[in-house]
């Protein structure tokens, strides 16, 4: 709450995400729902500019699909209430096909939701399209999870066309959605598409990730968000952010230091 008060004072708003995934236990997806039913409260009570963002695994998914709907809908219900806004991360590749699903079906009766979709799956392309189709809110990302070279794209060139290509799709058709990259040339590519399109959309970061490029495209006028992770269970969070990039293991001690 604190880091997004501090960041909406620089005009950044926040997407708070609870730590956790891959729950085994009903119980745990029950307390990250009712945990996150809290953090709408508090975002509304204290008037911080900042959305969610929920792992579908961290609310049932691995145990049931219908557990997973529950909590999600759950969410989404209390976030409208509130005027506030949910993303669905996306996570490995087993989850996928469910989460888009299960995303469509909401958006159906929430206006207030919107889903991630990975660049270096093979696949996206057809699902950015779905998306576009029945109007979902897309969040372009490269994807972060280690999969198999059969569903996705391993090279970093083969990533970075494929974003770009499905950046343009989505640039062309759709009125809502969040380009969530730290890599100058797609930056750069976003604003170029943005000054021929005039979409509504914003750019989103990982907290401790280029931070003056935030502060950047927010003089400049775009709409910028930060991804701002809390809670126990750092561990999944914080190795995939290692693998990306070396450097970010200094981000992970001052984040344990400071508490
Ligand atoms: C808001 C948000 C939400 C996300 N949600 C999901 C999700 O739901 N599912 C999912 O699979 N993935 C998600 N991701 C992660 C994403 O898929 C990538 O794994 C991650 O963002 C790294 O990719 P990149 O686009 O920054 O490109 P990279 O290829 O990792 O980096 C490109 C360039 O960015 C710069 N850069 C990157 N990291 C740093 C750093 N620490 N310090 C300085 N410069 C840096 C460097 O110049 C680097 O060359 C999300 C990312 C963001 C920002």
């Amino acid at each position: 709450m604190a880091r997004a008060e501090q960041s909406n004072a620089h005009k950044v708003r926040g997407i708070i995400n609870l730590l956790g995934e891959e729950v085994t236990a009903r119980e745990a997806a029950t307390a990250s729902t009712t945990e996150y039913l809290e953090i709408l409260k508090a975002l509304d009570a204290h008037k911080i500019q900042s959305c969610i963002s929920i792992k579908p695994t961290q609310l049932g998914l691995g145990i049931g699909k219908t557990l997973f709907k529950d909590n999600l809908g759950t969410i989404l219900s209390a976030a409208k209430s509130f005027g506030n806004f949910v993303w669905v991360d996306m996570e490995g590749y087993e989850y996928m096909p469910d989460t888009i699903d299960s995303y469509l079906e909401f958006r159906k009766k929430f206006g207030n939701v919107g889903v991630a979709i990975q660049a270096y799956l093979k696949r996206s392309e057809e699902d950015v399209n779905r998306m576009l189709d029945s109007g979902g809110i897309v969040r372009l990302c490269k994807g972060a999870y280690n999969e198999s070279p059969e569903v996705v794209y391993k090279r970093k060139d083969q990533i970075n066309q494929n974003f770009s290509k499905l950046m343009r799709m989505i640039f062309e058709r759709s009125k809502g959605f969040a380009i969530a990259t730290h890599d100058e040339k797609l930056i750069k590519e976003a604003i170029q598409l943005s000054n021929v399109h005039h979409a509504d959309f914003e750019f989103e970061m990982l907290m401790g990730i280029r931070d003056k490029k935030k502060l950047e495209l927010v003089e400049r006028g775009y709409r910028v968000s930060e991804y701002i992770p809390f809670g126990k269970s750092w561990w999944a969070y914080s190795v995939r952010r290692i693998r990306e990039h070396k450097s970010n293991i200094f981000l992970l001690a001052r984040s344990l230091i400071s508490g």
